[in-house]
């Protein structure tokens, strides 16, 4: 029984546990050409990391299956017309026009793509050729779906505080024998400090230089494909392999984690990026095991190198945060995608594409976001994902322009993000309150 992998672009784990069960007579099936990889809306760094780890995956699975038979087909952009096609393709269509010219596969399996629709067209797929459909294990989460779906069955408010309780009781992280370490779960009220005028701030580099060779290529070329995407290629340095994104959690942990947990909800001109830690896009891609990057941090405190506030929080935004957003987007379906409780159904205002307003928290944030493709939290939810609730932004619009300008952007984490906790359009699925805020929220 042949089975037909369908790589997803965002999950690039070359040692997931599913390559040892792949048959010298199976298929492995991965395309750039996905509108939601390259296409003249994205910003050009999230192009630029997509296309680049991509490739480096192709390379590090091939390695992997050095001694399989198996066909590994990997559709890589090569030309302007192409990067054009790839802006407008879906991969099932590929994979369908594909397995025409060939014997259907008995199986076709994927790891959960990341949107609804990705989904739904897959299964469509496999049902289309007389498949059967598996959803392969995926080491980016942490939590099922099918241990989401227990813990929110029967609750009439879903608090991610509660749920995060859970994910620290089943990770072990910060925990002893006799309950969560410190005696308290959350230390959050010591996190919420401004910047003093005499903290040094500086912009940190997220990634690693010198630039890996494929990088350097996409780097090279991508100008040529995506000529007027929004955004700058110049400070491209997202990790694009699993080192690099190794690097960068050293980098963090060692300089910037002890002072993340005070300055967290902070904001301030000096850096977009503050004490965060830019290590979103590797988890979502999996180039970092989110399991790791909390040991790593939770090591730093019982080594006494960082508070116990700074570790806790961080740990409570990985495994509470990211894996209760993922569970109430695919807990809640499809139709959450159309929601707009407070009916909202203006435009964004020009300035989000251009930067360009009297507004000077507006300015900083869409200029830093333009330059990389980066805004920290605080920065999305008080400061752009404010204004356009304020501004009775259509909830989709604003989904639209978040999915489209962060490179960490993904359909499962941004939606519940977007439509929930900042634009409030689930009516109080994600959070109890909207996040309508003066200046001194
Ligand atoms: C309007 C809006 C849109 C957002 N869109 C995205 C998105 O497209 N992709 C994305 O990964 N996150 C998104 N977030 C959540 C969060 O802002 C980012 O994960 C974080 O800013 C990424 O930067 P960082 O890696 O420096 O995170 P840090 O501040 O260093 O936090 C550590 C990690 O915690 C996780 N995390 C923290 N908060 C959240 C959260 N609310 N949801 C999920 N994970 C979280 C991330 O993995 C992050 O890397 C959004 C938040 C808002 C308010």
């Amino acid at each position: 029984m042949s089975t037909l992998y369908l790589l997803q672009p965002d999950c690039l784990d070359a040692a997931a546990s599913w390559i040892s069960d792949v048959r010298d007579d199976d298929t492995l099936f991965m395309t750039e050409f996905d509108r939601f990889v390259a296409g003249p809306d994205w910003h050009i760094q999230r192009v630029i990391l997509y296309l680049s780890a991509m490739r480096r995956f192709r390379a590090r699975l091939e390695n992997r299956l050095s001694d399989s038979d198996a066909e590994f087909v990997y559709e890589e952009i090569g030309s302007n017309e192409e990067a054009k096609e790839a802006g407008t393709s879906d991969p099932s269509d590929r994979l369908l026009s594909r397995l025409e010219a060939s014997d259907p596969p008995a199986r076709i399996a994927t790891v959960r793509p990341a949107s609804h629709e990705a989904l739904s067209r897959i299964r469509n797929l496999a049902d289309d050729v007389g498949a059967e459909f598996e959803l392969l294990p995926d080491a980016r989460f942490l939590c099922t779906l099918d241990e989401f779906g227990a813990w929110r069955e029967g609750r009439k408010r879903l608090v991610m505080e509660y749920f995060y309780r859970e994910m620290r009781k089943k990770t072990g992280l910060m925990m002893e024998p006799e309950g969560p370490a410190g005696g308290e779960w959350n230390f959050d009220d010591r996190n919420r400090r401004s910047v003093p005028d005499d903290e040094a701030v500086s912009a940190p580099e997220f990634g690693v230089s010198p630039t890996d060779e494929v990088t350097t290529e996409v780097l090279d070329r991508v100008g040529a494909w995506f000529p007027s995407n929004p955004g700058s290629a110049e400070r491209f340095d997202w990790p694009t392999g699993p080192q690099q994104a190794e690097k960068a959690l050293r980098s963090f942990v060692g300089d910037r984690l002890a002072k993340f947990g005070p300055y967290q909800d902070a904001l301030h001109t000096a850096s977009g990026r503050l004490f965060h830690s830019g290590l979103a896009t590797s988890i979502n891609l999996g180039l970092l095991d989110p399991l790791d990057a909390c040991s790593a941090v939770e090591e730093a405190w019982r080594d006494g190198r960082v508070p116990i506030s700074s570790a806790e929080g961080f740990i409570r935004q990985v495994i509470g945060w990211r894996e209760f957003m993922r569970g109430v987007y695919w807990t809640e379906g499809a139709d959450f995608m159309e929601l707009n409780a407070l009916d909202a159904g203006r435009d964004l205002p020009a300035s989000f594409w251009t930067a360009e307003t009297d507004m000077a928290c507006v300015r900083h944030v869409v200029s830093g976001l333009l330059e990389t493709g980066y805004a920290h939290h605080i920065q999305r939810l008080m400061v752009t994902g404010l204004l356009a609730m304020l501004h009775g932004t259509r909830p989709q619009t604003v989904h639209d322009w978040y999915m489209h300008l962060y490179a960490d952007s993904a359909e499962w984490v941004t939606a519940p993000n977007t439509i929930g906790m900042s634009q409030f359009a689930d009516g109080g699925v994600v959070g109890t309150k909207p996040y309508a805020a003066s200046g001194k929220y």
